[in-house]
């Protein structure tokens, strides 16, 4: 088990700590928040798709003992705020999740089987806006989405200051949206979904296309499909090849258009992009812009900002979850 962290404890006589998990389809980060939205502990576990829930949690509740363990006297854990992706915010339920063989659990219950904590639980993409609004570069903002972009396409939406959750607390899927009726298979079972294209496992696809209509050399080609990862490609960009910047404008393209859309129906003040797909900077941001102001309607042209997430990578879901829980604590009606 890897705590890290904790230095700051003795100092700041933080006693008013929740913890925020950001449950992954690959690693699942846990961090002890106080109220300014410091990370005062962190931690990082892989998240074994093949586990089950009650494995999982199992592993999950080690981490937080351990993070106890550690707190300065007098301080106390209030409550466990959960980010998962196929939440359901409303029923406190992760309900199929893609990349996890667990079926529909209620995942606060299992939780307190270990903890009589308070335990909330919202989508990823949810708490990551919640954490960006709280403590990041949405701060203050009303009308704002963020679109997460990793192994898929999430997004959290906030529409005059209160998150939108929907009848089945299954608003923002925005990643299966079509693009092309006719396109790529995806794991929703449908063709042609938008996360197909704009995500990290999308990019890969579009390098994949690439090859195969283009001749020219890459150090691409030598890469076999598994072992290819976005920040390679982002990192071939950076080195000026091709066909890695290629990539990376198709997939920009594809997002502007998106957001394009998305101001249409929500009039936001912003978009916020989050994820590892970030990491590849103004070679995917910038065809993401100049299709934006291509394609919006005259209204938003100009006038919807698209920022990249002033928070460290992983952390807006952490702060949020912890968020979360801290509005549950003081009544506030939970996002
Ligand atoms: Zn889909």
């Amino acid at each position: 088990m890897n705590v890290v962290g904790g230095d700051g404890l003795m100092e700041s006589g933080a006693l008013d700590l929740v913890v925020g998990v950001d449950l992954g389809g690959t690693n699942t980060s846990v961090g002890v928040v106080d109220d300014s939205g410091k990370l005062l502990l962190q931690s990082k576990f892989p998240t074994r798709p093949r586990e089950s829930a009650a494995g999982f949690v199992a592993r999950l509740a080690a981490v937080i003992h351990e993070m106890t363990r550690r707190l300065a006297p007098g301080a106390t854990l209030r409550g466990i705020g959960i980010a998962s992706p196929a939440a359901n915010g409303l029923r406190g339920t992760i309900e199929s999740p893609a990349n996890l063989g667990w079926g529909t659990v209620n995942i606060i219950a299992m939780v307190r089987q270990h903890f009589s904590l308070p335990v909330a639980i919202t989508n990823d993409a949810n708490a990551a806006l919640l954490g960006e609004q709280m403590f990041g570069i949405a701060r203050g903002m009303k009308n704002v989405i963020m679109l997460t972009l990793g192994t898929g396409l999430g997004a959290g939406i906030a529409v005059d200051g209160k998150i939108l959750q929907g009848e089945n607390g299954a608003a923002g899927e925005f990643g299966h949206m079509t693009l092309d009726p006719q396109g790529r298979v995806c794991g929703c079972g449908r063709r042609g979904c938008v996360e197909t294209y704009v995500s990290a496992s999308g990019l890969r696809r579009t390098v994949l296309d690439l090859l195969a209509e283009r001749l020219d050399e890459s150090p691409l080609r030598s890469i076999s499909f598994n072992d290819l990862t976005a920040e390679t490609v982002s990192r071939l960009a950076k080195d000026g090849d091709a066909l890695a910047l290629e990539a990376l404008t198709i997939t920009g393209r594809h997002l502007g258009r998106l957001v394009a859309d998305l101001a249409a129906a929500f009039d936001p003040e912003a978009v916020v992009l989050y994820g590892g797909l970030v990491n590849a900077g103004e070679f995917l941001v910038g065809p993401a812009r100049q299709a934006f102001e291509q394609h919006a309607m005259k209204i938003h042209r100009g006038n919807v900002r698209m920022l990249v997430s002033s928070l460290n990578n992983g952390e807006a879901a952490v702060l949020g979850a912890g968020c979360l829980v801290r509005d549950l604590l003081t009544g506030v009606e939970a996002a």
